[in-house]
């Protein structure tokens, strides 16, 4: 049987990078959203990085009649009740307006947010879910968590997002100060991916027909 295709749904050619060298072992071809351009752009308003993960991967397995990866991430703050959580990426969107907030604007929100919170109240952690979806509508899922504090200033530049002000207790140092090599062991992504990978190689092995499905009538 020829090897079975995966959609990755995104545009982000970090993540594609990323997603092939992890991916690689378990035999996919591997296409993305730029080979299917047809494909409507979704939006992401669901209330849970599952709801939204979901909702994209379904639309792109439904346009694409292929199994179609998606993924959703951010942060969850305890003392702020879990937010910026799905909200992440736009979490000073108010401020910036009608521009997206940077990075550095996002985490400058949640320092300010966060001033006078002890460190003991500052828990928080990066959280991913990955889902596959597949034509007929059948999903698998897996989540990722990294807990660590959210710092009282930025530190450190590797990396993106919110990783300067996250810190990491165990390695007494920033998620943007440990370095790629000690990211990708230990970040929600690479625990999700890892989850991920064991459900997928499980599947491959017990339906492969879910990875080869019937192209849709009048093709
Ligand atoms: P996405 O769903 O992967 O696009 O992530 C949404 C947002 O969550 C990003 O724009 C970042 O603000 C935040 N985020 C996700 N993953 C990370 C990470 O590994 N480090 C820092 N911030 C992250």
């Amino acid at each position: 049987m020829a090897a079975p295709t995966l959609v990755i749904a995104t545009h982000n050619p970090g993540k594609i990078r990323e997603l092939a060298i992890l991916l690689a072992d378990l035999g996919f071809t591997l296409q993305t959203l730029a080979d299917y351009p047809q494909c409507p752009e979704v939006v992401e308003d669901g209330a849970t990085f599952a709801a939204n993960a979901t909702k994209k991967a379904l639309a792109v397995a439904q346009c694409t009649g292929l199994p179609a990866l998606a993924d959703d991430s951010g942060l969850e703050v305890d003392a702020l009740g879990g937010r910026p959580g799905v909200h992440s990426a736009r979490y000073a969107a108010e401020r910036t307006a009608p521009a997206r907030p940077g990075d550095e604007e996002n985490y400058q929100k949640l320092l300010e947010e966060l001033a006078g919170v002890p460190p003991a109240q500052r828990t928080a952690r990066f959280v991913c879910c990955m889902v596959v979806a597949f034509p007929n509508g059948r999903t698998v899922l897996a989540q990722g968590t990294c807990e660590g504090l959210i710092h009282h200033r930025p530190q450190g530049r590797s990396g993106f997002g919110y990783d300067p002000v996250f810190w990491l207790p165990e390695y007494e140092a920033t998620m943007a100060e440990v370095g790629l090599d000690i990211k990708n062991r230990i970040s929600h992504r690479a625990r999700a991916l890892a989850q991920l990978k064991t459900i997928l190689a499980d599947l491959l092995r017990r339906e492969p027909e879910l990875f080869h499905p019937a192209p849709p009538l009048g093709t």
